[in-house]
């Protein structure tokens, strides 16, 4: 029979739902959660749900506003 890869290693990847091994992948940028290093590969840095909160519009931009130091 052949040796089969630890199967302990395996963590289910929170972007494309896959099971992959946990020591080749990555966290998410936002809350550390797994990523697979496929995702990784394609520019995946946030898991499903931070993606979604990144898409969506922040709150109110502030607008931007120059203050002239006075002479
Ligand atoms: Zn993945
Ligand atoms: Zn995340």
């Amino acid at each position: 029979m052949a040796k089969q890869l630890t199967e302990r290693d395996a963590m289910i990847c929170r972007s494309c739902e896959r099971e992959e091994r946990a020591s080749e992948g990555y966290p998410c940028a936002v809350c550390g959660t797994f990523i697979c290093l496929m995702c990784t590969f394609r520019g995946v840095i946030r898991c499903k749900s931070c993606e979604a909160k990144a898409i969506a519009p922040v709150a109110v931009r502030t607008p931007l506003k120059i203050d002239w130091p006075d002479h």
